[in-house]
Parts: structure tokens; C-alpha cells; sequence
């Protein structure tokens, strides 16, 4: 007798695999190499930034109380007695009406209180000796870059769970980690099943299709910040299926396969996660596409997930169920995705007995979002997931919609959104 499975609804099943989520470890990779990592531990600032009090501009450092008669009539003559660029520190110190010289980023040196910027002053020689002249009165403190004014020693500059960006890696840099402690990657198999699967680089033979999913999900884990195993593809043949699990789950943190977990004559998944012992925490999600998704948990609390086979149903399986995992294990502490509202371009009449994930692109037009649906709306289709952006969203129990409707749309572009909780922003 054919098994009757009952749908949940997706925040339901979404909410059953966060519960098994796993912390990966820490890892200390040279600093170039730690672009798109996850950091592991919060990053603290070594030193006071600026470290000293430097000056901002090309100009010259002095006394704001020798410039107070200072004025357009009154011009006041300093003896300049030392010139400095950044990165050397003056052994002077600055007298009544005396001088130094000095470039962008160079400390203050000792006895001065202001800076005046060199296109304010006139520069001319006297006696053999440098001297310069302004014709306005400064107010002690200008033109300082007070040290501590970016940020002070010992305040978290980047917290744990951040990804790696260009500009982390600037404050990385400032803060001396020449070796950067970021999150060990999930090593998440990829195993394809099915008996009509090709390799890529045969040529196509009657009846059977390349293996689209094994590098479309390869791509997407790496994507998400994990590393990919690829297990390659196995027949529809349970011993041969079941052998092909059993050894893969001891050499990954997650297992993803594609396609078997229907309830045809040879989707073997379901009885491969039996004869594993593994629980199910669903099999059928009220959704569309990818209802058939099934994810189950070994006694060990390893995650296997079942994604559907075809091609659109298991991109949207990834981005729902797996991505959150993988950006938890790197320390995520908002791992689900990010929503948004837009407006639909295009009619939609289909109902939608299940929440409906509609492959779109979303695009400003002005200050407003918009979401077009990016073609053939089938989750056997593979040629529309490549221009989607993000997923539009259809509540389940709504007819259909029009264009001009407000949608949900869901940015599974993004590595995270803010929020703590699914789809509530
Ligand atoms: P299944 O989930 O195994 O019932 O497969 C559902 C549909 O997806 C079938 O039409 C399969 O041919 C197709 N399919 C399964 N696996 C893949 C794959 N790795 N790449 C592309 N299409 C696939
Ligand atoms: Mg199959």
C-alpha cells in the first residue's frame, strides 16, 4: 500500500532542522586567504585608532594661543624648526611662536595644540632661517585627529559569525592578524541518485538526462560557505544506494542527495533512512516546488537531507532547509533569509494549495521593487533558475495574483537577513 504522507507547512519543517544545527570549529588561515570565510572569534582592537594624535592634513602644527591677533592686516610670523612626513616623529618642541612642518598622518608633535593647513599660510626665508606667516586666529584642537576618535583598544571591531569582506579585511589588517581565526567549513556531501543520470561530459543518450543537481548543489554549498564533497551519482538500485549512504555519512557533517525521496517505485531514500536508523523529521512539506523534500537525523544528530530531484525543487530545498545549517555552522547568528516586498510584473493565476516559491528576478525601478517570474514555473524546469534572484512567495491558500499585487519575495542571494526567525523580519 502506498505510504500517505502529511504535509507541514514550511516555517514547521524549517523550525524541525534548525533544531540539529551544529557549531563548526575554529581554524586560523593567513589573513589573504580569509576572504568569504566566517570569523570564529570576535575581533578586538589591539591598539587605540588613530594610535597617537596625528595631523590630517599637509600644513604646520603651532600654538592656537600665539595666533589670537592674528588677521588680514596682522599677519603672524612662525620660525619653522622642523619638517615632518608620516611615519616620523619630531624630537622638537614647539616654543611661542615656532613651528614644525608637517604631513597627512604625522604625530603631533610635542607643544603644539592645532594644525593649519599649508594652502592657509605663506612660506618665505629670513635670515637663513624658515619661517611661515598666517592672518587668522585658531582654535586649540583643530585640525587634530585625537587619538582613540575611531576606535579605543579593546572594543570589538568585528564580532564572530561576520563574513569575511574587503573591509573586514582592512580592520583584520589594522589589527595585526597576519593569521585570521575563522570557522572550519561543514564538509557537506553531494550524492546524486538516479538511473537517467548522465555524467556531464557524455553525449546525450536516448531517455536519459545530464546531472544538472550534483554540480548545482556542489556550487550552492560552496556558495553558502561549505565544503563540498562531491559523492558523484549512484542507480536507482537500493544495495548500491544504501551502500553509497552508509559510506558517505562517515566522511561528511551533512549529506545532501537529490532525487529518490518520492513515492515511485524507485525512490529508495525513504527506506535507506530506515535501514539507517535515521529519524525522519518530515517527508512532505506543504510547498511548492519540492513537497517531496525529506529530512532526516542520525542517532549521532547528523543531518541527511533529501532534496527532490528535479532540478528547480532541489535549488529551492538548498536555499531553504540546507543554507540555514551551513551559515549556523559558521556562526550566523540570523541564518535564515532575508524578505522583502515587491510588486509582481506579470499575472500569476495558478492557485496555490501550498506555499508557492516562484523563481523571480528583482530589480529597483525608482525607489520601488519589482519582481518578475524568471520563466516556465515546473519544478522539473532547470533553465529558470539561472536569471532568479530571489523567490517570489505565495501563501498557501490564495488564488492567484495579478500584476501590480503586492508579493513577499525572498533574497536567497543574501548569506543571512537580520532576522532571528523565519520570515519574520
Ligand atoms: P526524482 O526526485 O528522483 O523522482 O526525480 C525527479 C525528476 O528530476 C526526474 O525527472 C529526474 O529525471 C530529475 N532528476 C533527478 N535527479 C536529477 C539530477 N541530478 N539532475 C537533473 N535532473 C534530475
Ligand atoms: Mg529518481
Amino acid at each position: 500500500m502506498m505510504e500517505r504522507r502529511q504535509p507541514i507547512p514550511v516555517e514547521e519543517a524549517v523550525k524541525r532542522v534548525i533544531q540539529y544545527k551544529k557549531h563548526g570549529k575554529v581554524e586560523w588561515v593567513p589573513l589573504k586567504d580569509s576572504l568569504d570565510r566566517f570569523i570564529a572569534k570576535d575581533i578586538l582592537a589591539d591598539h587605540d585608532v588613530p594610535a597617537f594624535d596625528r595631523s590630517p592634513y599637509d600644513g604646520f602644527a603651532l600654538r592656537a594661543e600665539d595666533t589670537k591677533e592674528a588677521s588680514s592686516d596682522h599677519p603672524i610670523e612662525f620660525e619653522v624648526i622642523d619638517h615632518i612626513g608620516a611615519g616620523i616623529v619630531s624630537s622638537k618642541t614647539i616654543g611661542p611662536f615656532q613651528a614644525i612642518r608637517i604631513m597627512t598622518g604625522a604625530k603631533i608633535p610635542a607643544g603644539a595644540n592645532v594644525v593649519i593647513m599649508i594652502e592657509l599660510t605663506k612660506t618665505f626665508e629670513k635670515d637663513g632661517k624658515s619661517f611661515m606667516s598666517l592672518k587668522r586666529p585658531l582654535q586649540e584642537g583643530d585640525n587634530i585627529s585625537r587619538q582613540g576618535e575611531e576606535t579605543v583598544k579593546g572594543r570589538v571591531m568585528v564580532k564572530k559569525g561576520t563574513k569575511v569582506t574587503p573591509g573586514v579585511i582592512a580592520i583584520l589588517a589594522t589589527f595585526g592578524y597576519a593569521v585570521v581565526p575563522v570557522v572550519k567549513k561543514p564538509v557537506v556531501g553531494v550524492m546524486s541518485t538516479g538511473t537517467e543520470l548522465l555524467q556531464v561530459s557524455d553525449t546525450m543518450v536516448d531517455g536519459k538526462i545530464r546531472n544538472s543537481n550534483l554540480s548545482m548543489v556542489y556550487a550552492q554549498v560552496l556558495q553558502a560557505g561549505g565544503e563540498p564533497l562531491d559523492l558523484g551519482g549512484v542507480s536507482d538500485d537500493f544495495d548500491q544506494s544504501f551502500k553509497a549512504v552508509k559510506a558517505a555519512v562517515s566522511k561528511v557533517d551533512v549529506l545532501i542527495t537529490t532525487g529518490g525521496v518520492s513515492v515511485g517505485d524507485f525512490d529508495f531514500l525513504p527506506a535507506i533512512y530506515q535501514k539507517l536508523g535515521a529519524e525522519v523529521l518530515f517527508n512532505k512539506v506543504a510547498m511548492r516546488p519540492g513537497s517531496v523534500t525529506t529530512v532526516a537525523v542520525l542517532p549521532n544528530g547528523q543531518l541527511l537531507f533529501g532534496l527532490s530531484g528535479n532540478p528547480a525543487a532541489c535549488f529551492v530545498g538548498f536555499e531553504l532547509f540546507v543554507k540555514p545549517i551551513i551559515l549556523s555552522w559558521c556562526l550566523k547568528d540570523s541564518p535564515f533569509p532575508s524578505f522583502a516586498e515587491a510588486t509582481l510584473t506579470h499575472d500569476f493565476p495558478k492557485a496555490n494549495p501550498f506555499t508557492r516559491f516562484v523563481r523571480a528576478k528583482l530589480q529597483f525601478e525608482g525607489s520601488h521593487l519589482r519582481a518578475t517570474p524568471t520563466g516556465l514555473d515546473k519544478s522539473s524546469a532547470v533553465t529558470s533558475i539561472a536569471d532568479a534572484n530571489c523567490f517570489i512567495v505565495l501563501p498557501r491558500g490564495t488564488r492567484g495574483f495579478q500584476a501590480g499585487d503586492q508579493v513577499n519575495v525572498l533574497l536567497f542571494q543574501d548569506e543571512g537577513g537580520g532576522s532571528k526567525c523565519w520570515m519574520t523580519n
